[in-house]
């Protein structure tokens, strides 16, 4: 049997200087870390600017926390969209004025709500009755946008159906949301993230459209459409470009609104910061389970509780970077936990060269959003994932 080289496209998701530059840095330090480039985060803002000219930015704080990416978002000109009291506090206590934050989850409890406006945030989503009487008692005459329930089909990481309800309800919540003091302002609606399929854009849009017509014969005139996050990182699969999505909803949103669109928000996580993360880790050990099993073991020192928990399902598909030559052979690959759901990927296999040695360091690219925010305290002793500006 002839073996294939191992072959990885690594110019497609860094330069040869830029990687060599890594390897020089991470030389001498305890993996596994997580290193991200803020010139990349700012370079994704701009070209978000540049093909979304009509949409205001709401960064989704939960994708990437750190403080050093906030500030810099900050002082590009974005808003930010929070999940919590807690991420509102981080923001407030970097200058973040509160005209530019929106509370974006629908789940809140009604101090929090409350802290939120004692704090000046006036914008606020919701999705239930429940959640909507909480808002007209602790944040009267704020602005209020209705999540309208999609189906997150095509999406590598979906977000099934815990937020959002559907438009018959949504145009119930919208009625009473003026009746109870509040100014019902838009929809929003997130067609799941890592979405592959631009035209999840064009039916969740659509329900936008019947909802506007819907409660304007009531003479209720919303603003705004938000159209949450979604946009596409560069992972294993390969999405379209930015560009690609940005005309599409572009067409979309004309189509059903015409000329004149409503106000354009959008709440960009992942797009605007994974590319910008690398991750450093090492080959901890590769055994294999029989002496005739086809498959090898390779276990990183980093897994599911070390950051990578959108592994899941094998959800999420890390371009994995080996810098050695030799034939390509598949692997199974997991992580060093004691938990036996702490494999990364057995399914789909993963390719290293044979000459793959334990010590050996792999590169994790596109780790920016959803990966460090997301280790563990201490599970097994581990520490949470160290991370390095570079
Ligand atoms: C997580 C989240 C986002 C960010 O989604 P991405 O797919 O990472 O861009 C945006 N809006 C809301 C409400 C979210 O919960």
């Amino acid at each position: 049997m002839r073996k294939e080289h191992y072959v990885f496209p690594l110019e497609d998701f860094i330069s040869r200087d830029d990687f060599n530059r890594i390897k020089k840095f991470s030389r001498g330090k305890e993996t596994p870390f997580l290193t991200v480039n803020l010139q990349k985060i700012e370079q994704s803002y701009d070209e978000l600017v540049e093909h979304m000219p009509f949409a205001k930015i709401h960064y989704a704080v939960k994708a990437n926390p750190m403080d050093e990416v906030v500030l810099a978002l900050k002082s590009k000109g974005s808003n930010f969209d929070v999940a919590t009291v807690y991420e509102l506090d981080q923001l407030l206590r970097l200058g973040v004025e509160s005209e530019r934050i929106s509370y974006g989850n629908t789940i809140k409890k009604e101090k929090d709500i409350e802290y939120a406006y004692e704090k000046g945030v006036r914008l606020y989503v919701t999705d239930s009755d429940s959640d909507l009487k909480k808002l007209a008692r602790k944040a009267p005459g704020s602005r209020v946008f209705f999540r309208v329930l999609t189906e997150s089909d095509g999406a590598d990481w979906p977000l099934s159906k815990k937020f959002g309800a559907h438009p018959d309800l949504i145009y119930k919540l919208i009625m009473k949301a003026e009746k109870l003091g509040l100014e019902p302002y838009g929809l929003s609606f997130h067609v799941g993230s890592q979405q592959r399929d631009i035209g999840q854009w064009d039916n969740a849009i659509s329900k936008c459209k019947y909802l506007f017509e819907a409660v304007a014969e009531k003479g209720i005139h919303l603003k705004m459409i938000n159209l949450g996050g979604g946009f596409p990182a560069k992972y294993q699969d390969q999405a379209h470009d930015l560009e690609t999505y940005a005309g599409e909803i572009r067409r979309f949103l004309h189509e059903d609104f015409g000329e004149e669109l409503p106000e354009i928000i959008i709440e960009p996580g992942r797009s605007l910061v994974a590319n910008a993360g690398i991750i450093v880790s090492e080959v901890v050990m590769i055994s294999k389970k029989a002496r005739f099993n086809q498959y090898k073991w390779v276990y990183l020192d980093i897994g599911k509780f070390g950051g990578l928990i959108e592994t899941l399902d094998e959800c999420i598909k890390y371009p994995i970077f080996c810098d050695k030559k030799g034939c390509a052979e598949e692997v199974i690959l997991a992580g060093p936990t004691c938990d036996s759901m702490d494999i990364l990927y057995e399914h789909h296999k993963y390719t290293f060269p044979h000459t793959m040695r334990e010590g050996n360091r792999v590169y994790i690219f596109t780790t920016g959003a959803y990966t460090q925010s997301y280790s563990s305290v201490c599970f097994n002793g581990f520490p949470p994932l160290k991370t390095y500006l570079i």
